[in-house]
């Protein structure tokens, strides 16, 4: 802590994987002696970097921007890029740590990173935005590349905006390098279900869990937070699994929706309109609006959080399991403190942390690099089909993980050790790098 201070979020993640290794460093005292922890606890490489642009109005506005290599064991860092108020070192940090062991578990080759800037596209024009994301790309443009570092999508940072950092890495460096970004367009080197992938994969995860236990999404009810890429398709996947969604949120409040939330409107207020979620309770006549409350407030046996970090805590957790919940997946990074992971797990909830059920995304990016780099494009049903066979397979080597180290049933140690594990391998072959 003293080497990070004040990197909370960054400390919460470190603390929440080292919790579950004690029984793997004493099963492999060559990871101790190659102080692989140590090592991990510092990234590869840190970019911080000024990012000047021009607003509407014609005033220079100043931004941060960042990119954090941490490590590249697997292959090239992969990971996105968040534009939000809150982004500093910390959180970027945190996702450059969780994203190595989650790209680990999808069994692909990807290393770690993450990046993104303070920067608040709420608010701003397309133009705006162009001339931000043309600034940031000028100085990320040199530390990026197909066989080096694959920057994606987060927080903030959408279809749009990655097609506004393409055209201009493009430009740059006169090469149409479709390898170097993923989360493009489909026209343009996309992959079909990329946006869908991490929502998806959010619910197929939670439905592998819920069937060692008999269960399934039909009928259950699920509440989800967050109204985003990951939030939208979380609830369109739950609904094709035949679940009512009732409820979804974001910043400024939820809705519920007793009729069950019509995706459609969503999207098109959130993301066509770039509206807030307050109009949808305005357009539609079955749900309510509730202005700066917590969606956990709903009763449900399924809940999918799926907005930002540490957004689920103590007294929620408690609050759901005494309603009756029986399934909590991580749509989201971190969304649940590690107090309220402790009562869902004590309660006995199916608990999938983020590394693994939101794993989809990424792997579906990985499957966007393959299908560039072989300059092909696979129809919907077969990239589906890839993104199923990975969530199940990652769903499988957390159990068997968790089972081979004593504690069936735990997710969150099973993700975090056969992550590691990997990772280790690796780090120790490769030498002291
Ligand atoms: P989006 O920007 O599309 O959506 C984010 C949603 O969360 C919005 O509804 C937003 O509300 C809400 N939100 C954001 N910050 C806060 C906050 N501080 N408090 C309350 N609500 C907030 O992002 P994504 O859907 O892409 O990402 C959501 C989460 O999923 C993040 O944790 C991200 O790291 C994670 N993730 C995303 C992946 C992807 O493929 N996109 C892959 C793996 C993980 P508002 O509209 O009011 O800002």
């Amino acid at each position: 802590q003293a080497r990070n201070p004040g990197e909370v979020e960054f400390h919460q993640a470190v603390d929440e994987v080292f919790e579950s290794l004690g029984p793997v460093m004493e099963r492999h005292p060559e990871y101790v002696e190659a102080a692989v922890l140590e090592r991990l606890c510092e990234p590869e490489r840190q970019i911080i970097f000024r990012v000047p642009w021009t607003d509407d109005s014609g005033h220079v506005q100043i931004n941060r921007g960042f990119r954090v290599e941490y490590n590249s064991a697997l292959g090239p860092y992969k990971g996105g890029l968040r534009f939000h108020p809150s982004v500093y070192l910390g959180i970027v940090k945190f996702l450059g740590f969780e994203q190595i062991f989650k790209n680990a578990l999808t069994g692909m080759p990807i290393g770690g990173g993450k990046g993104g800037s303070d920067f608040d596209p709420r608010g701003r024009s397309d133009a705006e935005v162009m001339r931000f994301c043309q600034s940031f790309m000028t100085e990320l443009y040199r530390h990026i590349g197909e066989y080096t570092d694959v920057p994606a999508g987060d927080i903030g940072v959408g279809g749009r905006e990655i097609g506004y950092l393409f055209g201009q890495y493009k430009r740059i460096t006169n090469r149409y390098e479709s390898g170097v970004l993923t989360g493009k367009g489909l026209g343009w080197g996309g992959s079909l279900v990329r946006p869908e992938a991490t929502g998806y994969g959010t619910v197929l995860f939670a439905n592998e869990m819920a069937k060692t236990r008999g269960g399934s999404f039909d009928g259950k009810r699920v509440i989800v937070s967050g109204s985003g890429n990951v939030a939208i398709y979380a609830m369109q996947k739950a609904q094709q699994l035949g679940a009512v969604v009732l409820a979804c949120s974001d910043s400024d409040g939820y809705v519920v929706d007793e009729a069950g939330i019509d995706i459609e409107l969503v999207r098109q207020i959130k993301e066509v309109e770039r509206g807030r979620l307050k109009e949808y309770a305005e357009r539609r006549g079955s749900a309510v609006y509730v202005a700066g409350g917590s969606v956990w407030d709903v009763d449900a046996e399924v809940a999918l959080p799926c907005a930002t970090q540490n957004e689920l805590g103590e007294a929620a957790a408690v609050r759901l399991v005494n309603a009756g919940v029986k399934v909590v997946a991580e749509g989201a990074n971190m969304p649940c403190t590690p107090e309220a992971v402790t009562v869902f797990q004590k309660a006995g909830v199916l608990f999938a942390p983020g590394k693994a059920a939101n794993a989809g995304g990424v792997a579906t990016s990985a499957l966007e690099m393959q299908q560039n780099a072989s300059r092909d494009s696979w129809t919907f049903e077969h990239t589906e089909q890839r993104l199923t066979e990975i969530m199940v397979g990652i769903h499988d080597r957390c159990a068997e993980t968790a089972e081979l180290y004593g504690q069936p049933g735990n997710y969150v140690l099973g993700a975090n050790v056969a992550g590691f594990v990997k990772v280790a391998e690796a780090m120790l072959a490769q030498g002291l790098v």
